[in-house]
């Protein structure tokens, strides 16, 4: 056995305190006193478990964001994660956190709260080990992540700019904890199309109906899409119209894009900008665009995967590489160049889901192998 594993093994029980505890303290994105509450308590944790000098980052909207330093050599590593989840407070009643076999569940202990209290373990252990004495960690704790990072963002460029590579904590994909090389980037638009409203039985000739051309829309915004490589559109909401008997006057869809590549991303979101009209009479306008750029697998990020890869296995542990449509601040990193291994977080399924969950056996060898990393880097 490792020596790393033999702390996790040793820690083990409290490492699962730990998570159920961080869980119990529910912290929707947009309840600032339940994210700021969960915050400080990771805050106490990274404090206590490992030393850490804490900067908050306050915000009057979202919940402040924790920036915790551990260590004090020259090479500077990123640990990236959130506090905030999907799930509104009272959800613990229906989907208590408790284990289940090989399985813990609770709202938002796959997403991410087990990657927030793996870097906490694996900093103690890291701290312990004297190991690790080039090197400082800064780990974020995001905590509007959920909604698209718009305070964060900036915060998360900088100290990835001032560091060497990024490790994202969030959960990983598939049975066997595949890391992400590559994250898809997603776009989010808004259409309003403006007619003219008629009676529809009286004067159908006086009106220009958005809802007609919003259809047209519908239909081209679709065939902008290239599965392929990888170009999804999806128009996930559509609104429109007042009555069956008038013409409609205005309709509005909402569209979500996402690529692979910075290409495909520029093409796509052209098309979607500059729209062509079918109705005459209409007219159309488009609002938002690239909320996250793709994250690209680079050779610095396979080189990166490959030593996690090796490390993994003196660990006993297979690392394959993967990939998701989903989008996380890994992208933003990812496309500024600085290497970015993202899904180093838990293994199991369910994230934003009614059945998410943990799988335990997974938690040693990988707390394991995630500290080695640290260590090793
Ligand atoms: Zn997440």
């Amino acid at each position: 056995m490792t020596r790393f594993r033999a702390f996790v093994d040793r820690h083990l029980d409290e490492v699962l305190a730990d998570l159920a505890a961080f869980v119990e303290l529910e912290s929707p994105t947009t309840d600032k006193a339940a994210v700021d509450r969960a915050g400080r308590y990771l805050a106490t944790r990274l404090r206590e478990a490992a030393g850490a000098e804490i900067v908050w980052h306050p915000q009057a909207a979202w919940g402040d964001h924790l920036e915790a330093r551990v260590g004090s050599g020259p090479r500077r590593i990123l640990l990236l994660g959130h506090v905030d989840t999907v799930w509104p407070v009272g959800t613990l009643e229906r989907i208590p956190c408790r284990i289940d076999g090989d399985r813990m569940t609770g709202p938002g202990c796959f997403d991410m709260k087990y990657g927030d209290i793996q870097a906490v373990w694996a900093l103690r252990a890291v701290v312990e080990s004297g190991l690790a004495a080039d090197k400082t960690f800064v780990y974020f704790g995001n905590t509007e992540e959920e909604v698209g990072s718009p305070t964060s963002r900036p915060i998360i460029e900088r100290l990835a700019r001032e560091s060497e590579c990024v490790l994202v904590l969030e959960p990983s994909v598939g049975e066997e904890g595949a890391i992400k090389l590559w994250r898809k980037g997603v776009g989010m638009y808004r259409l309003t199309v403006r007619g003219v409203a008629s009676h529809a039985g009286a004067d159908p000739e006086k009106g220009r109906s958005a809802i007609l051309e919003l259809a047209h829309q519908i239909v081209d915004l679709h065939a902008i899409a290239d599965p392929e490589r990888g170009t999804t559109v999806n128009v996930g909401i559509v609104r429109g119209g007042t009555r069956p008997n008038v013409v409609a006057a205005e309709a509005v869809a909402e569209i979500d894009l996402r690529v692979r590549t910075a290409d495909e991303a520029r093409r796509a979101d052209t098309r979607i900008r500059t729209r062509p009209t079918f109705v005459a009479g209409t007219t159309v306008h488009v609002d938002g665009g690239l909320n996250r750029p793709p994250m690209e697998e680079t050779p610095a990020s396979r080189r990166l995967y490959e030593l996690a890869k090796r490390l993994a296995a003196n660990e006993g542990v297979d690392l394959p590489a993967g990939g998701t449509g989903g989008g996380s601040d890994g992208n933003f990193t990812a496309a500024l160049g600085v290497p970015t291994l993202d899904g180093l977080g838990a293994v199991g399924d369910g994230g934003h889901a009614e059945h998410e969950h943990i799988r335990l056996s997974a938690v040693a060898p990988r707390l394991a192998w995630f500290t080695r990393l640290l260590v090793e880097l």
